[in-house]
């Protein structure tokens, strides 16, 4: 399968030294801070958890630029007003604003239940949860719009009667 760069972005490997604990890159010999040598075994553990952060974290910085988008969506649902789609236009238009909020759910399943204590990787769990209530508030809101606007519309007009 494809390597999706938002949500598997490339993550240098560090671990930490067992002795200063500062970050040192995979497959160094010495400890660039307290020059202990370093035995990759030992250290290796820490590049895990280290790799498995910091992939969460970058992942949910790039899903979150995906946010911004949120004010074209509303932007559209508001044209609305002024243009009149047709029902199909609208939902093929609304359909194309649920790929953030299907990064999102996959942030979650990929990055989302890990159970370290980090303060970054907490924050980034936060940062993602207010982008899924953002999307889900404006689809919600779009709904309603859709509603609103085709009701009169059915969505399958009923056929002519048979004379
Ligand atoms: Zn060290």
């Amino acid at each position: 399968m494809k390597r999706n760069p938002h949500l598997e972005p490339e993550i240098t490997p560090y671990g930490n030294c067992p002795r200063c604990r500062e970050l040192v890159l995979f497959g160094s010999t010495h400890c660039p801070y307290c020059d202990l040598e370093l035995d990759q075994e030992e250290i290796f553990p820490s590049v895990i958890v280290n790799f498995v952060i910091t992939q969460a974290i970058s992942s949910a910085n790039s899903i979150r630029t995906f946010d911004m988008g949120v004010i074209i969506f509303i932007g559209m649902i508001v044209s609305r007003y002024f243009v009149n789609y047709g029902l199909w236009v609208d939902i093929g238009l609304s359909s194309f604003w649920l790929l953030p909020l299907w990064m999102i759910v996959r942030w979650y399943f990929k990055h989302g239940r890990w159970e370290i204590d980090d303060e970054e990787y907490s924050h980034a769990k936060k940062e993602v949860r207010a982008g899924f209530m953002l999307w889900i508030g404006a689809h919600f809101f779009n709904a309603v719009v859709i509603l609103y606007t085709h009701k009169a519309t059915p969505l399958f007009p009923p056929l002519a009667p048979h004379m």
